[in-house]
């Protein structure tokens, strides 16, 4: 036997690292993907979830241990549920993303990815998403999810045959399951008390939080065209008040944006960022109870018979709103918008949104000042006699929904000459200010709502010789600056601060309406600051105001009940 000598094959060129190419099974993938969620996403849910808990600790270590087996089993589970061979990559690609983009708001804003966040989210306009796109988020979207798409692009998933794929995906999903469950049953005082006490934390587990909302918000909205609500208050019909005089009403309601108590000058705020107000001397509702602390929540539950008492969101959505109530009684009603929409609360009634193109002084190219809703009102108001298309020539409610302290760019909210606190943040991206440049930007801009609020009170005012004047002003919602590291508003109610719950409300009257309506401004100035108003309030009180009769009205509920004479 000879033995040959074979030349030594060509040893190959080695892959370089970006172009090799790897293979595992979609399980595998399944897990590697939910132990990076778990690790690497997921930083608001751990510290929420570690909170009074200490890792120096045999204990610590304990409660982080099975979270972090629940946390990663969990995922995996629901993973395998969906991913196929197919499906594994594009639907991998768009978690790695949109969990990349929770962790981002998480982390930068505090924020909770419950439904009602994901409902805003969707129904934002698109100026409001470009003040969201900062330098941060580039670099968290790349950072977070880079990494994982790379190795995604370099991944093969070969194929199985169908019954042995078959077999150890479940053999896969048992152990899943197994070490969810074995993990309860070994620390289920733990957890379960976890669960019990901080509900809210799910909306931080990355990427469930965001399917889960998702599909909520989209598929429960159960919002209906105006034609389809249900009517309320059919038996309303406009009281003696209106009998009394033949001059024409004018109620102005104005729907204020993310303007809180603890900065607002006239509720004892040690800047005064009301001055205007402060002059004016309206009637001051110091901290209002807000219906939620998002705008998608609290501006159709405030033009809402049901509120917070008995919140029910499907059901506000079905029915019709005080607007379409006053509509109804003949009463001519218009919404005008300077930010996202009524939210339904307008379906079907005359509406009128400023184009910025129409006025380049107070807009750019998406966004405009309020100050154009003084001009909208100044065009809408109609003089004595004008006819009023059909409607009741003397009874004008219009609401003018404001723009106001909407975040977090704050600083474009004012005029750049008007802005009386500085330094005051200029960046998009709240994380370059610091707090006290971030607070003044939003006293900046609170300041600007006070110089139109008064100026709308002055015009409504050259108007009380010939009209029965009033303006309501309530802000939809508060806001963090920071306070315990929170940024914006939408906490879930139950643990959001004060911060994002008390709002102010102002009320002015002209002599004239305060007689006609038989309001004694005085005894309600006490009453408001006793405390105790919130956004149920409004419904009732202004069908007290105009004088409008239904039984739908509850008078327990009107702020004015006891000062009228
Ligand atoms: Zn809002």
């Amino acid at each position: 036997m000879s033995t040959s000598y074979l030349p030594h094959p060509a040893r190959p060129a080695p892959t370089p690292w970006l172009a090799r190419r790897w293979s595992c099974s979609t399980e595998t993938l399944a897990l590697l993907a939910s132990l990076y969620f778990a690790v690497a996403v997921n930083g608001g849910f751990w510290t929420g979830a570690m909170q009074g808990r200490s890792l120096s600790s045999v204990a610590g270590w304990g409660h982080a241990l099975s979270l972090f087996a629940i946390l990663t089993g969990l995922q995996f589970v629901l993973l395998g549920l969906l991913l196929t061979r197919r499906s594994a990559r594009p639907l991998l690609a768009l978690l790695f993303v949109a969990a990349a983009l929770a962790a981002h708001a998480i982390w930068r804003y505090g924020v909770y990815l419950d439904p009602a966040m994901l409902r805003n989210a969707l129904k934002t306009d698109a100026p409001e998403v470009r003040e969201l796109i900062t330098p941060a988020l580039w670099r968290d979207l790349l950072l977070l999810a880079g990494p994982p798409l790379l190795l995604l692009w370099r991944l093969d998933l070969p194929r199985r045959p169908l019954r042995r794929a078959l077999g150890r995906r479940a053999l896969a999903l048992g152990l899943g399951l197994a070490v969810v469950v074995g993990t309860l049953l070994a620390d289920f005082q733990g957890l379960a008390s976890l669960m019990r006490n901080h509900k809210e934390l799910r909306y931080l587990v990355t990427p469930t939080n965001v399917v889960y909302s998702l599909a909520r918000a989209t598929t429960s909205t159960g919002l209906r065209p105006a034609e389809a609500r249900l009517p309320i208050g059919n038996d309303a019909r406009l009281g003696p008040a209106w009998a009394a005089s033949a001059r024409p009403v004018l109620m102005v309601v104005v729907v204020g944006e993310t303007a809180r108590s603890a900065n607002w000058g006239l509720s004892g705020y040690a800047r005064q960022t009301t001055p205007g107000l402060a002059a004016r001397a309206p009637i001051s509702f110091p901290r209002v109870a807000t219906c939620g602390t998002d705008t998608e929540t609290s501006v159709p539950c405030l033009f809402a018979r049901i509120g917070r008492q008995a919140y029910d969101e499907t059901r506000i959505h079905r029915e019709q709103s005080l607007l379409h109530l006053l509509a109804r009684t003949g009463l001519d009603v218009q919404w005008i918008d300077n930010q996202s929409g009524c939210k339904g609360v307008c379906d079907g009634l005359p509406t009128r949104q400023p184009k910025p193109a129409d006025h380049p002084d107070l807009c750019d190219h998406d966004r405009c000042l309020d100050d154009v809703l003084l001009r909208e009102l100044d065009a809408v108001v109609r003089p004595v006699g004008a006819s009023a298309g059909g409607r009741r020539p003397d009874g004008q409610v219009v609401v003018l929904h404001m723009l106001g302290n909407h975040g977090p760019a704050y600083y474009r909210r004012y005029p750049a000459d008007d802005a009386p606190w500085q330094p005051a943040c200029q960046d998009d991206d709240l994380s370059r200010c610091t707090r006290e440049a971030i607070v003044n930007a939003y006293d900046n801009a609170l300041h600007h709502t006070d110089q139109v609020l008064s100026a709308a009170i002055d015009r409504l005012r050259a108007l009380a010789s010939t009209h029965d004047v009033a303006l309501v002003y309530v802000s939809d919602h508060g806001e963090s600056l920071g306070e315990k590291g929170l940024f914006l508003h939408g906490m879930p109610y139950a643990i959001a601060p004060d911060e994002q719950k008390q709002v102010p409300m102002i009320l002015w009257m002209s002599d004239g309406y305060a007689q006609r309506f038989g309001v004694d401004r005085e005894c309600l100035r006490r009453e408001a600051a006793a405390g105790g108003a919130s956004h149920d309030h409004l419904f009732h009180s202004l069908l007290g105001l105009l004088d409008v009769q239904t039984a739908t009205r509850r008078p327990a509920l009107d702020l004015a009940a006891a000062c009228r004479s």
